[in-house]
């Protein structure tokens, strides 16, 4: 295919005006009520949601603030750590689009207390190390369990939960 206009060879590009630097990326950021203790208690090993008790949602990840109603979320609600997956993928592909041996597979989870199509995002482990196998032991609806990191190894970030299992084998 060829495009209309005049190319640059690398001799062009040395006319072009150019600027220098060296990116300085530092940043902080916080992470707000709500998240701030959703993290605290992953460390303790609990998950915890938001309730708004004028659409009676419970949100998870936890909001101090409910989309839908336009007003402040009432209640933290303890979760438990199980629950059913909505949707996954088996993916072979990394981030840098290089290709995986083992696969990953996201997926994101229901827990048991959270509303309906409330779901987060997470990690499935323990499902087998082929597609076949994986496809065999999950699927939408199967449930799962999460596998914690060790209680001092947990620092209060997503990654406390190391994956979700299936606890129930598809029929
Ligand atoms: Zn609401």
């Amino acid at each position: 295919m060829e495009f209309k206009g005049t190319p640059l060879d690398t001799k062009d590009f040395e006319k072009v005006f150019k600027v220098e630097w060296k990116s300085k990326l530092e940043y902080e950021w916080d992470c707000g009520i709500a998240l701030t203790k959703f993290f605290e208690g992953l460390k303790q090993g609990k998950i915890l949601a938001r309730k708004c008790y004028s659409c009676n949602r419970v949100l998870i990840p936890p909001r101090m603030f409910c989309e839908i109603c336009f007003r402040p979320t009432d209640e933290w609600i303890l979760l438990k750590d199980e629950g059913e997956i909505l949707t996954f993928s088996v993916s072979y592909v990394n981030w840098d689009a290089s290709r995986r041996e083992e696969p990953e597979i996201p997926a994101v989870i229901r827990l048991d207390g959270a509303s309906e199509n409330i779901g987060i995002l997470h990690k499935i482990g323990e499902a087998g190390d082929s597609l076949e196998e994986i496809l065999k032991n999950i699927d939408i609806g199967v449930r799962v369990k999460a596998v914690w990191k060790k209680e001092h190894e947990r620092e209060g970030a997503i990654t406390d939960i190391l994956y979700f299992k299936p606890i129930k084998r598809r029929k």
